[in-house]
């Protein structure tokens, strides 16, 4: 799994230094899915029945779905891109969101949304230990949002229609990992543990729909959206974040997390 995440985390990191003023976000997709296959893996999100697309990019007051084609990105934009590969049948899936044009190119408000998406997404990874509850994650998760909004003089949305996920030798598997607190525990996490956590927050009401296309979630309000997501898997030592590049020694490293490649 470790291939396939640092496959993902690469060729986000691929996509993200593309993404730029006239770009299309179908460009950005067939950028993708080649740095996928010339890296010996294949695009997961193609072999999900209905979509025939590498990446997920979903842009302003889209929250995740969106379907990648003849779209301009604009200095401004705020964009994000979900992406998932196989790699000898393992699964990785993450995501990332960016301003187009550079944080100097972003509304501070969006800037402000997208910091406090990704602290919460390592607020949950950070609730996830061996022998802990499934739930931990979603209340770390909402607990962030929270304290973000107070710091940034926001009321942030969580969107609760759509949930991390564990992973392995399929993209979606049970359980699902609720972004949020709810009644109850959750499952106990075992050792080897491989989760997808994945917030989904926005600048006004979590309120959304579904576009014609039956893929796009926008928000109700039009307010814009942010979208993290890390593949982590956790260990008896600590955690190993999947999808990261550094395997998220850095960050789990300032947030007091041992980090617990297997080596
Ligand atoms: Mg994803
Ligand atoms: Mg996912």
């Amino acid at each position: 799994m470790r291939a396939a995440g640092l496959l993902v985390g690469q060729t986000l990191a691929a996509v993200a230094a593309a993404i730029a003023d006239g770009i299309t976000t179908g460009q950005l997709d067939a950028l993708a899915e080649d740095f996928i296959r010339s890296h010996g893996g294949r695009p997961s999100f193609q072999e999900v029945p209905g979509y025939r697309h590498t990446l997920c990019t979903s842009v302003n007051e889209e929250i995740v779905h969106g379907i990648p084609g003849a779209r301009v990105l604009r200095d401004g934009d705020l964009i994000s891109v979900d992406c998932g590969a196989i790699v000898s049948g393992w699964h990785g899936d993450a995501a990332i969101s960016a301003i187009v044009g550079g944080d100097a190119a972003g509304r501070p408000e969006d800037l402000a949304l997208s910091r406090a998406t990704e602290a919460s997404l390592w607020a949950g990874i950070g609730a996830m230990r061996v022998g802990g509850r499934l739930y931990a994650v979603g209340e770390a998760i909402e607990a962030s949002i929270l304290a973000s909004g107070e710091r940034d003089g926001r009321e942030y949305g969580i969107v609760e229609e759509y949930v991390g996920h564990a992973i392995g030798q399929e993209m979606h598997l049970d359980p699902q990992i609720p972004n949020y607190g709810v009644q109850g525990k959750g499952p106990i996490l075992a050792n080897g543990f491989t989760g997808a956590l994945e917030p989904m927050i926005t600048l006004g009401s979590p309120d959304n729909r579904v576009l014609d296309d039956d893929w796009t979630v926008v928000t109700i309000d039009g307010f814009r959206a942010s979208h993290w997501e890390h593949t982590v898997a956790i260990r008896d030592g600590g955690a190993w974040v999947l999808t990261a590049l550094d395997g998220g020694e850095a960050k789990l490293t300032e947030l007091g997390i041992p980090y617990a490649p297997i080596r």
